[in-house]
């Protein structure tokens, strides 16, 4: 399979639809899923087009992991979280639904489940409010 440019993550790099931003470079962009897994969901998705980590660059993934980490840390700071679950998948069987390559970056909080995977929309104000307490914790 070959990279689509009609995705939805590529319409968003490409300001088509919105999303709740939190941290743009040359090199990736990072913003709250709209359907959280637990609370403080955040993606981690490269600029480079790729369907997902099997056909990226391995210098794309040179840049973006460290930015992975930057994240991870600022999430669990920022949702006072007690753990943090990066979850990256590949083609549907391996559980992709959107493909452009994305790191899920998931604060985790003691005794609580993940909730399903791309299932409930969150509220908008919830994915602001998130996204600006997530962007103090990285500033
Ligand atoms: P995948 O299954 O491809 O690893 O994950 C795709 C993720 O994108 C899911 O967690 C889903 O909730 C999220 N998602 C799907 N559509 C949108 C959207 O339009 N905006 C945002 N911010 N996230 C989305």
């Amino acid at each position: 399979m070959s990279y689509d440019s009609s995705n939805i993550f590529a319409k968003i790099l490409r300001g088509e639809i919105p999303c709740h931003k939190v941290y743009e470079d040359a090199d990736a962009i990072v913003f709250m899923d709209v359907m959280p897994q637990s609370a403080g969901h955040t993606l981690v998705v490269p600029k480079a087009p790729s369907r997902n980590l099997l056909d990226a660059d391995p210098a794309v993934l040179a840049k973006v992991i460290p930015l992975v980490q930057k994240v991870a840390v600022a999430a669990k700071a920022a949702f006072n979280a007690d753990g943090v679950s990066i979850a990256q998948f590949n083609e549907p069987a391996g559980g992709q639904t959107v493909f452009h390559l994305h790191f899920h970056i998931m604060p985790r909080y003691d005794g609580q489940p993940l909730q399903l995977h791309a299932r409930k929309m969150e509220d908008s104000a919830v994915l602001a409010a998130n996204a600006e307490k997530l962007k103090a914790a990285l500033a």
